[in-house]
């Protein structure tokens, strides 16, 4: 698919991985437009880029189908869209200290899915949803992680980066007569200001197990969105861009 002219809808990108893909597409000559959750944050992208945005909580079914269906009205239905909102709430699956032993709670498993995953689910279908009713070709990229093949102390998120792993594929399988392709990317460790807090001794832990020998850019993440766009061969796959983590 040609990037030029295109709609494109990037969820969280108000700030980290899903700003750079918004400033990057707008500089590849797309139509971005984000929903995020914090108005400071698109009020933010919209001054020093003129990239659009709205507030939309990705678990709210109402306002997700409510959200497609205006933009929708108002720009013609999406070419692409990136599925990008994500949190971790980290903790060990069981805690031992002495006597006690604390269990993971359940909220903060409920909360990750409910963005990682259902928020996924939701604005897939309502962009695939779109896209078919007005014969669009279209895109749907998804975020997963590396955490997918499971991870220390991220028994949520890793579950839900698996789901959408799994998601893509389904996907790509059902909407292949729509003409509408499903990927996905599986980033490793990549300097955000997330990742920017960590320590410097664990930080230097984590770039020793990675081939590259150090984190990635958001930029890189941003090249193999790119890539997906421009290249219609890639269909139902999970491009894990990890510096060579996993291998
Ligand atoms: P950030 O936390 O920097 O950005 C995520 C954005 O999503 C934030 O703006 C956040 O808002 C927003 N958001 C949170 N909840 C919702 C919601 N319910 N509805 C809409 N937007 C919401 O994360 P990153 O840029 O680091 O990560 C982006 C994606 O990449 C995520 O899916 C993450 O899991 C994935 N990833 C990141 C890696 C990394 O190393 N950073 C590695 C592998 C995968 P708020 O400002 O309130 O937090």
């Amino acid at each position: 698919m040609e990037i030029s002219g295109k709609n494109v809808i990037i969820t969280g990108g108000g700030r980290g991985i899903g700003k750079q893909f918004a400033v990057d597409l707008k500089a590849y000559g797309a139509k971005p437009y984000v929903v995020d959750v914090v108005q400071e944050n698109l009020d933010a992208l919209k001054n020093e880029t003129g990239i659009p945005g709205s507030i939309l909580d990705v678990t709210n079914e109402a306002d997700v189908v409510a959200f497609f269906e205006t933009y929708t009205a108002e720009n013609g239905a999406p070419d692409v869209l990136v599925n990008n909102a994500g949190i971790t709430a980290d903790g060990l699956f069981i805690k031992q200290k002495g006597d006690e032993l604390a269990t993971f709670p359940l909220s903060k498993w409920q909360k990750v899915i409910d963005v990682n995953l259902t928020g996924v689910f939701l604005c897939g279908r309502e962009a695939a949803a779109q896209m078919t009713k007005h014969g669009v070709r279209g895109l749907i990229i998804n975020i997963s992680s590396v955490s997918r093949e499971g991870n220390f102390g991220q028994t949520n998120y890793s579950a839900t980066k698996a789901g959408v792993a799994a998601m893509t594929v389904t996907w790509a399988k059902e909407l292949a007569r729509a003409g509408i392709r499903a990927a996905a990317i599986a980033p490793g460790y990549i300097r955000t200001e997330m990742t920017d807090k960590i320590d410097q001794k664990m930080k230097d832990k984590i770039v020793a197990q990675i081939p590259a020998g150090r984190m990635g850019e958001m930029k890189e993440i941003s090249q193999t969105v790119r890539f997906i766009i421009e290249c219609d061969y890639v269909n139902g796959r999970v491009l894990e861009i990890d510096g060579g983590l996993r291998i």
